[in-house]
């Protein structure tokens, strides 16, 4: 009899938990800048890059796109997003577009989510696909510094509170983004702009898509 009461006090114990730990984590709001200078470059990217000539830089999010920073703490990976335009130390794409990257979402390394920007405002992160595209950018991620196993869960549960939200067509790794060139979503007009993404990896991928299954998002197309 005692025995079968503790059971049964266990798994209401464990049963809340499952329940309460899982909708207990929360997204911490920290805004980048967004000014009228970045209103203005991303209605200009949007326009310049992918001919949408829009009044506001809205999108209507149909892919999840998951990143790690390689910057090793969250103040610093922060920093690189907060501003405007880009820093001198990206004058690689700067010639493309002087409007900085960002991403709506920043893990750090004990799984803390912060929401740096309005979920539907265009962020700049993955080419070709910033029109549709949420982007999750995680602290680290070098053979040094991989992804934690925090990390990976509040991707998971990221992917789950922004596919219960919106109609999400793809969640895919930055590493994965040219397989969507000859898509309809692609719409990138300079055929030589593209860089090499290794982030956020194959193994890294496989987890979150294992645990985002019951969404059932289409395979990444062939190329
Ligand atoms: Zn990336």
């Amino acid at each position: 009899m005692i025995k079968t009461l503790t059971n049964t006090v266990l798994t209401i114990f464990f049963g809340t938990c499952l329940i309460s730990c899982s909708v207990s984590r929360s997204i911490i709001d920290r805004p980048i800048e967004f000014d009228e200078e970045r209103i203005t470059l991303t209605k200009e990217y949007l326009s310049q890059r992918y001919n949408l000539d829009q009044d506001s830089p809205k999108i209507v999010p149909k892919m999840i796109v998951l990143h790690w920073t390689v910057i090793p703490t969250l103040e610093k990976s922060f920093e690189a997003f907060k501003n405007s335009t880009l820093p001198n130390w990206r004058p690689d794409i700067k010639n493309v577009s002087g409007l900085n990257v960002s991403a709506h979402f920043l893990v750090d390394r004990d799984g803390t989510i912060y929401r740096l920007m309005p979920e539907t405002t265009m962020a700049r992160h993955v080419i070709g696909l910033n029109h549709c595209a949420i982007g999750v950018e995680n602290v680290g991620g070098t053979d040094e510094l991989p992804l934690t196993r925090s990390q990976l869960k509040a991707n998971i549960w990221l992917v789950n509170y922004l596919a219960s939200k919106y109609d999400i067509e793809y969640l895919i790794g930055h590493h994965e983004y040219k397989s969507f060139e000859g898509h309809p979503f692609w719409l990138e007009v300079d055929k030589g702009y593209r860089t090499e993404k290794t982030d956020p990896g194959e193994e890294f991928m496989k987890k979150v898509r294992r645990a985002s299954k019951k969404f059932n998002f289409k395979p990444i197309p062939e190329k």
